[in-house]
Parts: structure tokens; sequence; C-alpha cells
């Protein structure tokens, strides 16, 4: 899917513009960019629509279903990815990663009981 393109006029310091040409860098490319940077979270970079939802799991765009940024888990501080799963770890919102260190804190509990 592309989307249409427009033109755009911009004024910028003669200097910049000389620098630019001199590193040979792509005008509407660096525009692009630039706004992109500067609004990230708040517009799609794919589709370039602003239906942009904050989920535990990050930022996602709900009209093409790409992810924009992922978050870490507040638990276990592992970095969500496009198959990481958000649960709940009593009462507080875990991942995938979470289980393992959970179960063990579960097992000192039943050891001490036992004793
Ligand atoms: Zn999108
Ligand atoms: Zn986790």
């Amino acid at each position: 899917m592309t989307e249409p393109k427009c033109l755009v006029n911009c004024t910028i310091p003669v200097k910049l513009r000389d620098f630019l040409k001199e590193k040979g860098i792509n005008r509407s490319e660096l525009f692009r960019k630039a706004a992109l940077r500067m609004t990230e979270g708040e517009i799609c970079p794919y589709c370039y629509n602003t239906n942009i939802d904050d989920v535990p799991k990050g930022l996602i765009c709900r009209d093409c279903d790409k992810w924009l940024k992922f978050n870490s888990c507040p638990l276990c501080k592992a970095n969500h990815n496009l198959m990481s799963g958000v649960r709940d770890i009593n009462g507080k919102i875990g991942c995938d990663a979470c289980p393992e260190e959970e179960e063990k804190k579960i097992n000192v509990v039943f050891g001490d009981v036992q004793r």
C-alpha cells in the first residue's frame, strides 16, 4: 500500500541547504524521517494513520496492526516482541517470560510451610 505523495515547500537557512546538498542528503527522505521522529507514537510510520493504541505491550497501529514500539515487562524487564504475550501475574501485568520466576517464589513459600 503506497500513500499518495505531495510536494511541500519549506524555508530553511541557506547554509543548512548547502550542508545537506554537500552531504548528498535527500530532502524528501530527511523531511519524512524528521517529521516522524518528532511525532513518534502519534502517527504510524507505515500507513500514516493516527489510530494508535497505547497498550501494556507497547504502541500498536489499529489501522495496519503493526507494532510501532515494544515496552519491556514491568515485572521481569524482558523486552516484548512480536510473539510475546501479556498475562496477569498475581493481579499485576506480566509477560510470557515471567512465570518461571513466579513459580520459584511459590516453591520457596511451600518449602517454608513444610518445615
Ligand atoms: Zn499503521
Ligand atoms: Zn515479564
